[in-house]
């Protein structure tokens, strides 16, 4: 699937390669279904993103799924979690399935930062997304003091929060309200968070390989 000429057929091609979905029928065979149409393709060369593994399975970053499957068709990474659709991309001559995690043949050393951005995200996936109130199901960020209170946006005072929540603080404080935190709010530690400030939206698929990386 990765050999030399199949990689060299695929950097030539210059990254024209084609998106298809594999669908798969009643009988539990897989069936490729062409012409998915160049908008649905474009849409995931641009939008998705993939999880970049260290040989030693720690977290990275978030890379675009060309430079994921350049790194694959180059035999510097492999591929370690497929998208569960079961899409692949194929060039000439070869197919590769579109890779939600994809792990480096080799060790690279990555400088420390200390700073974790604070993003939507990596708010969510620290707080698992419940609220940091009730638990249930969170779809927003609260100020645990209210910015038009001095609160400040920091790890420190967001939580992740559900609507019904969230409507009903308003900009009020816990103890206006008789309201308690379920767990104290800090800054999540270790840099593999650094990646979930990078990406919008957190594949399911990425959990495992974030969490043992949290370890
Ligand atoms: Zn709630």
């Amino acid at each position: 699937m990765t050999s030399r000429s199949a990689a060299k057929t695929a950097s030539a091609d210059g990254g024209r390669a084609r998106i298809t979905a594999l669908t798969t029928l009643p009988g539990g065979r897989a069936h490729e279904s062409v012409g998915t149409g160049p908008s649905r393709s474009a849409l995931l060369w641009g939008r998705r993103r993939v999880l970049l593994l260290n040989a030693t399975y720690e977290p990275l970053t978030a890379i675009s799924l060309r430079r994921a499957i350049v790194l694959v068709l180059r035999e510097r990474a492999d591929v370690v979690h497929a998208d569960d659709g079961g899409l692949a991309v194929h060039s000439a001559d070869m197919s590769v399935p579109v890779p939600s995690v994809i792990r480096l043949r080799s060790f690279v050393k990555v400088p420390y930062r200390a700073v974790v951005p604070l993003t939507r995200a990596a708010l969510m996936h620290r707080d698992r997304f419940r609220c940091g109130y009730c638990s249930a199901k969170a779809t927003t960020i609260d100020h645990v003091l209210p910015r038009s209170r001095g609160g400040a946006h920091s790890w420190e005072n967001c939580v992740a929060c559900c609507a019904s929540c969230n409507h009903r603080k308003a900009d009020r404080l816990l103890s206006e309200l008789g309201w308690s935190l379920r767990v104290q709010p800090g800054v999540p530690k270790g840099r593999h968070w650094r990646l979930l400030a990078t990406v919008k939206e957190i594949d399911p698929a990425w959990a495992q390989y974030i969490d043992a990386g949290a370890a």
